[in-house]
């Protein structure tokens, strides 16, 4: 999920800023979208003087061309009629890439307000600073700005008897049987390169050699920066780690299980190791 190239991402609403625009309100980690959202062909998240429900917290988080995007907790936890409250994970199909990627953002925006209102420090509430972008504490100074907790992303492959074969993992927290790349959250003191080994090893027991850097891109749930490398089988046996792995094999890369879903940097791995494959 990427932010188109027509948004302006801004911390506060320009001067004189209208309400109307497109509105991105959340219930928990659901977004209010109309009825009609579902129709992927145009802005159809609620537009219009202003939002349709009463709302905490507004805020503007950019421009979409022209239009001011917003972002919002809802007041009510029901949807009203002719809109629904869905988790933006069950929205990927259903509305444009663009507006997921700017809904992902302000979903950021929100859960950062929602978990600094008080200092870590002193328990001072906090106040906007440095024009929105970070929130102060009056008392001791402390300032805060939006956490994103980088995580790595591994696809290993190697050279099988028939091809190149990827190896592909299905973790215990995947509510779909869907295999994937292994990925881990980085640790304090850690490289990306000495996470991706240390979470390839404990998670299938392998070791792996020539990392190579393949992308990265903002996965907001809530606020992870993946960050995806390509390496190549060096040694080992799998053995899944209990409670996180559920299973992981050698797959040929013209015969894959279910995978993610294509907005996601692992759907973009996978793609990326099998056109290799076939050249
Ligand atoms: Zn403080």
């Amino acid at each position: 999920m990427f932010l188109p190239a027509s948004f302006t991402p801004l911390w506060s609403a320009p001067a004189a800023s209208p309400p109307s625009g497109l509105w991105f309100v959340f219930e928990g980690g659901r977004l209010l979208t109309s009825a009609t959202a579902c129709q992927a062909n145009a802005l159809t998240v609620p537009q219009g003087d202003g939002p349709p429900v009463t709302v905490d917290g507004a805020r503007c988080i950019g421009l979409l061309g022209e239009l001011p995007c917003w972002a919002a907790r809802a007041g009510v936890e029901a949807a009203p009629p002719g809109f629904t409250l869905e988790p933006l994970r069950r929205l990927f199909d259903r509305l444009p890439d663009e507006l997921v990627a700017v809904a992902g953002r302000a979903a950021q925006v929100l859960e950062f307000d929602r978990t600094h209102r008080h200092c870590g420090a002193c328990a001072t509430p906090t106040q906007e600073s440095d024009e929105g972008r970070a929130r102060r504490c009056p008392a001791c100074g402390e300032v805060y700005y939006p956490r994103l907790a980088p995580a790595m992303m591994v696809l290993v492959t190697r050279q099988g008897p028939g091809g190149r074969e990827l190896l592909l993992a299905c973790g215990t927290r995947s509510r779909a049987p869907v295999y994937s790349a292994l990925a881990g959250f980085v640790e304090p003191s850690e490289s990306l390169e000495d996470c991706v080994r240390r979470e390839v090893e404990e998670e299938v027991g392998l070791q792996v050699c020539s990392l190579r850097y393949f992308g990265s891109q903002c996965w907001p749930f809530p606020h992870s920066l993946m960050v995806a490398f390509m390496a190549e089988y060096a040694s080992g046996e799998i053995h899944c780690q209990e409670g996180e792995i559920v299973d992981a094999q050698w797959f040929p890369a013209g015969r894959l299980p279910a995978l993610p879903h294509r907005l996601s940097v692992a759907r973009r791995l996978i793609d990326h190791a099998v056109a290799e494959a076939e050249q």
